[in-house]
C-alpha cells in the first residue's frame, strides 16, 4: 500500500514526500481509509506507531475538500491530548503534513497566559489541539464554542484517565454537536476508557496494533 493508495488529496502526498514518509505504518493503512469515509474510530495504538498521521492526514484532507474558513472563536477540529508536550508534537505533526496549504493551528494548553490565547481563538482555528483543563476555562468563558465543530481526536485516551481528566473530557465533549466524527486512541483499554469510547463513539471501526 502507498499513501496515493488510501485516497489522501495530492497536497497531502507532497507533504509526506518532504517528510520523507514512503509507506504507511499498519495503523496509517487500517485506520485512513475508515477515516476519509467519515467513519467513527476506536485505535489501540502506542506511540511510535504513527497513529498521530493516521488521524491528523483524514482531517487535512477534509479541510482541503471544503475550504471553509473558520468562524471566530470556533475550531473545525479539536484534538484532545493529556500533556502540553504531546498537545505541541501534535500541533507540529499538523504544521508538518499542512505545509503546502497552511491551515489555522493552534495550542491550547495551561500554565501560560491567557490573553494570547484569546486572540488566537478570536480568529477562529482549522485545528485546535488542547489540554482539557485549558479548555474549559476557555469554554467558560465563552470564548471558544464547539457547536459546529466536526470532528474530535482523544488521544492517549488512558493516559488523561490516569491524570483524572475523564470529567472534564465528558464536559467537553456534551458541547460538541452530536453529528460529527469522533476518534479514541488508547495504548491500553480500561473498562472506564471503554465505557467512555461507548458513550462517545458511533459504529466504530476498530483498529488494533
Ligand atoms: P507517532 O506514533 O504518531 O508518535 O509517530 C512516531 C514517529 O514516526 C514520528 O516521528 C513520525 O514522524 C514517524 N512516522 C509516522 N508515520 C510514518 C511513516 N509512514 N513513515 C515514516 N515515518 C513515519
Amino acid at each position: 500500500t502507498t499513501f496515493s493508495d488510501l485516497g489522501l488529496n495530492e497536497i497531502l502526498l507532497r507533504a509526506l514526500e518532504r517528510e520523507g514518509y514512503n509507506t504507511p505504518t499498519p495503523v496509517q493503512a487500517q485506520a485512513i481509509p475508515a477515516l476519509l469515509q467519515g467513519r467513527d474510530l476506536l485505535g489501540v495504538a502506542q506511540t511510535g506507531t504513527g497513529k498521530t498521521a493516521a488521524f491528523a492526514l483524514p482531517i487535512l484532507h477534509r479541510l482541503l475538500a471544503d475550504k471553509r474558513r473558520p468562524a471566530p472563536n470556533t475550531a473545525r477540529a479539536l484534538i484532545l491530548a493529556p500533556t502540553r508536550e504531546l498537545a505541541a508534537q501534535i500541533a507540529d505533526s499538523f504544521r508538518s503534513y499542512g505545509h503546502f496549504f497552511r491551515p489555522s493551528v493552534g495550542v491550547i494548553v495551561g500554565g501560560v497566559s491567557h490573553r494570547p490565547q484569546n486572540e488566537m481563538l478570536a480568529r477562529g482555528l482549522d485545528v485546535l489541539v488542547a489540554t482539557p483543563g485549558r479548555l474549559l476555562d476557555h469554554l467558560g468563558s465563552g470564548r471558544l464554542r464547539l457547536a459546529a465543530t466536526e470532528v474530535l481526536v482523544l488521544d492517549e485516551a488512558d493516559h488523561m484517565l490516569d491524570l483524572g481528566f475523564i470529567v472534564p473530557i465528558r464536559q467537553i465533549v456534551a458541547k460538541l454537536p452530536k453529528q460529527r466524527q469522533t476518534l479514541l486512541f488508547s495504548a491500553t483499554m480500561p473498562r472506564e476508557i471503554s465505557s467512555l469510547a461507548d458513550d462517545m463513539l458511533r459504529d466504530p471501526t476498530k483498529v488494533s496494533v
